[in-house]
């Protein structure tokens, strides 16, 4: 009572509102000099961690997230995440010293081969070690970075495999760091049904590589994050992002797709709902915005123009939330199996 009274006499600006919904970011390197498709140059990353400070943003480890969604508690507005996938060298150099300096907590997501091996531009166990000690968390992705989905082999030789690959990572991270932090991500962002069970089997929260917020109605086994690299992390862009919250009162099917014959490409989208918020969706693919067909007893399908020819895609859909100003943003990864990378 005493606390309801207190937050109706401070400004509105000051209220912790809370709309329960978190988002993850996700980098690979941050340079000027690495490879420019999965880079974050030093000026954005800088950018980016400013505006989270300047914004008010709640930086927070991605266990707190998790552990809040599980036991129900509250996500302040404006909770966000940092995650680097593969562990390259320039997270510790360029990366690590802007975060320490913030004190702001950060996610490492590694593929224990790499590092074992000493491969070039990747980290090394010592400088893991430190970045830990200063709030960083080291997460499994996986032994040797695989495509995790199965494609042509008997599902028993999948399992085995995929199995060894995220026990054999989880073992080798507890081993080096006495640590245990039961989260993966994908590698390549690619999972099927198949994967999800036996994620989760193991006793896996997983992320994937699909934009969106998450929140208490996320699937744990397949959590969304915002890639932003130059690419997709820019000015105003990702202002957008970082207030995005998750699809409430509409139900997509699917929610990740696997086109397994030449009929599914381009694979539909439908979404079930209300005629009024169908309407104000809109969903963008890889060649831009997609067809949308007419609403009819409260469906909605959506499709890209023609056939896809790459392994992966997106199809991403917005839509204004009623309570806030705020998007709503979902997006639903497909994979091509039959394309090889
Ligand atoms: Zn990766």
């Amino acid at each position: 009572m005493v606390i309801k009274l207190v937050r109706l006499l401070l400004p509105f600006s000051f209220l912790p509102f809370t709309v329960n919904a978190a988002v993850v970011l996700q980098y690979h390197h941050v340079g000027n000099n690495t490879p420019t498709s999965t880079s974050t140059s030093i000026e954005l990353f800088t950018n980016h961690l400013e505006y989270l400070v300047k914004e008010n943003y709640e930086v927070v480890s991605l266990p707190v997230i998790i552990s809040r969604i599980q036991n129900n508690k509250p996500l302040n507005e404006n909770t966000v995440a940092i995650t680097f996938d593969d562990g390259y060298e320039s997270v510790y150099r360029n990366a690590f010293p802007l975060l320490k300096a913030h004190e702001m907590p950060f996610t490492i997501f590694i593929d224990t081969a790499s590092i074992e091996e000493k491969r070039k531009n990747h980290i090394s166990w010592k400088q893991i070690r430190e970045m830990k000690l200063s709030g960083a968390t080291i997460a499994n992705h996986t032994h040797s970075h695989s495509h995790l989905i199965r494609h042509l082999e008997s599902l028993e030789a999948w399992k085995e495999r995929v199995s060894n690959e995220i026990t054999k990572a989880q073992e080798i991270i507890k081993k080096r760091l006495n640590q245990d932090v039961r989260i993966l991500a994908y590698p390549y962002g690619e999972f099927d049904s198949n994967t999800l069970k036996l994620v989760s089997s193991l006793g896996y929260i997983a992320f994937g590589q699909h934009s969106g917020a998450l929140d208490k109605s996320s699937d744990l086994r397949y959590l969304p994050r915002f890639p932003v690299s130059n690419r997709f992390g820019q000015f105003p862009q990702i202002i957008t992002k970082l207030q995005s919250v998750a699809f409430k009162h509409l139900n997509f099917e699917p929610m990740y797709g696997l086109l397994t014959s030449d009929g599914q490409n381009p694979p539909t989208l439908s979404i079930k709902g209300d005629r009024e918020r169908l309407q104000a969706v809109n969903c963008y693919g890889p060649a831009g915005v997609l067809t949308k067909f007419k609403p009819s007893d409260g469906v909605i399908s959506f499709k890209a123009s023609k056939s896809v020819a790459t392994r992966r895609f997106r199809y991403n859909c917005t839509a204004k939330a009623e309570d806030v100003n705020k998007f709503m943003w979902i997006s639903i990864p497909w994979i091509n199996p039959a394309i090889e990378e």
